[in-house]
C-alpha cells in the first residue's frame, strides 16, 4: 500500500511544487487507498495533478480519458519535461504508431497515457486494452457523460463498459462541472463503486453576497444608483431578458449614470462598441443579460448585481464569477421579486415544449406535402395556435436533432439579420407517430430545469449563511460555517421590504409587477390556515415538496414512509393541483409565514408571524395569482 509520505515527496521530486493545493491532498489520499472518487474542482485549480501523480506511484499504467484532443501532445510533451514517461492515443496518430504505443504500455514503459473517448469504439482497440496493466482509469471532463448538461458525448457512455471489462478497475472522476444532477449522473452512468466525492475550491471569500427582497422596479433602480455611487469601480447589472437590457439601461442612463447595454440580438458593431466601453471604463457599468460574460476577464469589477434572479444557482454563481478576480472585495447583490419567476417558467416552457406541441408542428410541416417549406416559426405557431412562439422553435429545433428536417441558413446577411430566407426541409416521411423523439427526455430536462429554478428561489429566501448554502448546493461539505461577510451573515446591513432606509420605498411603481401581494378571499384563507397547519405539525423535518404531498394527500411511498398520512392535515387540500399549492407555499415564504431552512435537504417550518396567521391573530397579503377556485 502506498501512503501519503509517498506522494509528498513525489509532489516535490517530479512535480517541483512545495505542497499541495487545496483538495488535492484528500483526493490523492483516497486514490492511494484504493478508492473509486469524484473530484469537482473549478478549472486551473489543479486536477490534472489528482491522477498526475497517483500514476507516478502506483505499479501499472494510469488511463486518462480526455476529450480534448488538441491538448494531449502538450500535456503529454510537459510531463515528458519533467521526467516522466507519458504518451496519447487518438485520431491524429497512424494505426501502425497506435500498436507501438499500445505495445510500449504493455511493457510497462508508459505511466500514463491520454486517450480520446472515440477510441473505445473499436472493439480492436477494447481487446488491446485488455493486455495492458491498468492501475487507474481516470476519466476527465467527466460532466459529458450526462445527458443533462450541453457537453454531452455519447462516446462517454461506452466508458462504464469498458471500466467493468478491465476487471472494475479502480476509476477517478473529474469535472469543474459542480450542479448536483450531473455528479450523481456522473456517478450512476460510470457505475462507480461507492466513490468519495471531493468538491473543493469554488470558494470566493472577496466576494459578498447579499439577495435584497424587492416589490417595485423603482427600489431596484435606486438599489443600483446607490451601489454606483459608493463603489469607485466597474459593475455588471445582468438581466433575464434582451427587452429588460434596454428599459434599465434607459432608467440608468436617465438617472444621470454611465452605463452600456449589451445583448445578443443587438448588432456586432453596437454590441462589440458597448464591451468596449466598459472595458476600458469609459462606462463604469454594463447592463446586459447572460450573453455578456464568456472570456471576459477584467479583474477589478467590483459589483455585480441581478436586476432579476437568474434561473438557477450554478448560472448565478458563474456570474458573481465575474467580480473581484484581482482578489480585492467585491458585492454582489440579487434583487429578488417572486413575480420575476414568471419569465423562467416562460423560458423553460418555450426551451421544453410539450410532446404535443412538437407533434403538432412536425404534422403542420407533414401537411404543406412540400421538401422545402418556407414558413417561419410565428406562421407555423399561428397555424397551431401556440403562443409561445418560443416552443415552435425548440420544436424544430428538437425535430431537426432527431433527423427529420433541415434547416437552412439564411443565404445573405440581410436575410439573417431580419430573420427571413430559412426554410425548411423535410428529410423522411416519417408518420407523426413515429417520430425518433424520446417524449420523456424533452419533459425530463424541463422538469431538472424546475427544479434548478425552485432551488435559486429557496437561496433567495434562506435566513443562512448565503456562501454556505451555495457551496454546500454545490456538495462543498467543507463549507458548514457562517461567512461572516454575506448579506445573513451581517443583517444588520441587509435592506429588506420594510427597510426606511430605501429611498423611495413608498414611490409608485414605475411598471406594475405581475403578482403584487394583495387581500385574500375567505377561501383563500381556509387554504392559508391548512397549510401553515400542516407545516406545524410536520414539525420542520421535512422541505417544501413533502409538506405539499402531505397536503394533497399524495401516496408516494416517502410520504407514507414517513407516516405523514396520519396527520389530521393530510389530505386537506387534495382538491388542488400541485403547482397551486406550491404557488400558495412559495407566497407564505415570500410573506416570511413559512421559512426554508437550507442544507443537504431544505426543510420547512412555520414562523412567529406564521402561527398568528395560522390562528387568525394576525392578517397578511399574498402573493397569489388570480385564479384557483374562487
Ligand atoms: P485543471 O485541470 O483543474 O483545470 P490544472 O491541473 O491544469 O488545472 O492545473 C493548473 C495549474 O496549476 C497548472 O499549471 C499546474 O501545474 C498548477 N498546479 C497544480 N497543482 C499545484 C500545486 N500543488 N502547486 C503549485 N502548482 C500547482
Amino acid at each position: 500500500m502506498h501512503s501519503l509520505a509517498d506522494a509528498i515527496s513525489s509532489l516535490q521530486k517530479h512535480f517541483g511544487f512545495d505542497d499541495f493545493r487545496e483538495g488535492q491532498r484528500e483526493v490523492i489520499g483516497s486514490i492511494l487507498e484504493g478508492k473509486d472518487a469524484v473530484v469537482v474542482m473549478p478549472t486551473g485549480s489543479g486536477k490534472s495533478l489528482c491522477y498526475q501523480l497517483p500514476a507516478m506511484i502506483l505499479d501499472g499504467v494510469t488511463l486518462v480519458v480526455s476529450p480534448l484532443i488538441a491538448l494531449m501532445k502538450d500535456q503529454v510533451d510537459a510531463l515528458r519535461a519533467r521526467g516522466l514517461p507519458a504518451t496519447f492515443i487518438n485520431s491524429s496518430i497512424s494505426e501502425s504508431e497506435q500498436r507501438a504505443r499500445i505495445d510500449s504500455l504493455r511493457r510497462r514503459e508508459q505511466k500514463l497515457v491520454y486517450i480520446a473517448p472515440e477510441r473505445f469504439r473499436s472493439s480492436r482497440f477494447n481487446a488491446a486494452l485488455q493486455s495492458i496493466p491498468i492501475s487507474l482509469f481516470a476519466v476527465d471532463e467527466a460532466h459529458c457523460i450526462s445527458t443533462w448538461g450541453h457537453d454531452f458525448r455519447p462516446d462517454y457512455l461506452r466508458l462504464r463498459g469498458v471500466i467493468k471489462s478491465l476487471g472494475r478497475v479502480q476509476t477517478l472522476a473529474l469535472t469543474a462541472t459542480a450542479t448536483p444532477y450531473v455528479r450523481s449522473d456522473i456517478i450512476q452512468q460510470l457505475g462507480l463503486n461507492q466513490p468519495q466525492t471531493f468538491v473543493s475550491g469554488f470558494d470566493r471569500p472577496n466576494l459578498s453576497i447579499e439577495v435584497v427582497h424587492t416589490e417595485r422596479e423603482r427600489q431596484k433602480i435606486s438599489h443600483i444608483r446607490r451601489l454606483a455611487k459608493t463603489h469607485s469601480g466597474s459593475g455588471i447589472i445582468y438581466t433575464a431578458t434582451r427587452k429588460a437590457v434596454e428599459q434599465v439601461g434607459l432608467k440608468l442612463q436617465s438617472a444621470g449614470l454611465s452605463v452600456s447595454t449589451y445583448h445578443a440580438g443587438m448588432p456586432d458593431s453596437v454590441r462589440i462598441k458597448a464591451q468596449d466601453n466598459f472595458m476600458s471604463g469609459r462606462t463604469q457599468m454594463i447592463v446586459a443579460t447572460n450573453a455578456f460574460g464568456m472570456g471576459i476577464d477584467k479583474p477589478d469589477i467590483r459589483f455585480v448585481v441581478h436586476y432579476q434572479m437568474p434561473g438557477s444557482i450554478e448560472a448565478y454563481y458563474q456570474e458573481i464569477g465575474r467580480a473581484g478576480r484581482d482578489g480585492l472585495p467585491s458585492t454582489c447583490v440579487l434583487l429578488f421579486n417572486y413575480a420575476d419567476k414568471n419569465t423562467h417558467d416562460f423560458f423553460i416552457e418555450g426551451s421544453y415544449p410539450e410532446f404535443k406541441v412538437i407533434k403538432e408542428v412536425y404534422d403542420t410541416l407533414a401537411a404543406t406535402e412540400l421538401r422545402r417549406i418556407e414558413l417561419s416559426t410565428a406562421e407555423i405557431a399561428a397555424r397551431i395556435g401556440e403562443r409561445n412562439e418560443m416552443a415552435v422553435q425548440s420544436a424544430l429545433y428538437i425535430l431537426e436533432r432527431a433527423g427529420h428536417i433541415q434547416r437552412t441558413a439564411p443565404v445573405n446577411r440581410e436575410d439573417r439579420r431580419s430573420r427571413q430566407g430559412r426554410s425548411i426541409i423535410m428529410l423522411d416521411s416519417t408518420p407523426v407517430t413515429k417520430l425518433r423523439i424520446e417524449p420523456t427526455d424533452v419533459s425530463r430536462r424541463g422538469e431538472l430545469e424546475r427544479r434548478k429554478l425552485r432551488a435559486i428561489i429557496d437561496f433567495c429566501y434562506t435566513d443562512y449563511c448565503y456562501r454556505a448554502h451555495i457551496l454546500r448546493y454545490f456538495g462543498d461539505r467543507q463549507y458548514e460555517r457562517q461567512c461572516g461577510t454575506c448579506g445573513n451573515c451581517r443583517p444588520a446591513t441587509a435592506v429588506h421590504l420594510s427597510d426606511p432606509d430605501v429611498e423611495d420605498h413608498k414611490a409608485t411603481p414605475s411598471a406594475p409587477v405581475d403578482v403584487t401581494p394583495r387581500a385574500l378571499t375567505d377561501d383563500e384563507l381556509l387554504r392559508v390556515r391548512k397549510i401553515l397547519a400542516c407545516a406545524k405539525r410536520m414539525n420542520g423535518r421535512f422541505g417544501k415538496t413533502m409538506l405539499v404531498s402531505t397536503l394533497r394527500g399524495s401516496a408516494a411511498k416517502q410520504v407514507l414512509t414517513a407516516r405523514l398520512n396520519e396527520l389530521s392535515t393530510y389530505g386537506l387540500l387534495k382538491e388542488m393541483a400541485q403547482d397551486e399549492v406550491l404557488s400558495y407555499v412559495d407566497a407564505l415564504v415570500e410573506a416570511r409565514c413559512l421559512r426554508v431552512k437550507a442544507g443537504a435537504y431544505p426543510t420547512i417550518s412555520t414562523t412567529e408571524l406564521g402561527d398568528r396567521v395560522m390562528r387568525e391573530q394576525e392578517q397578511i397579503a399574498l402573493a397569489l395569482p388570480l385564479n384557483g377556485h374562487d
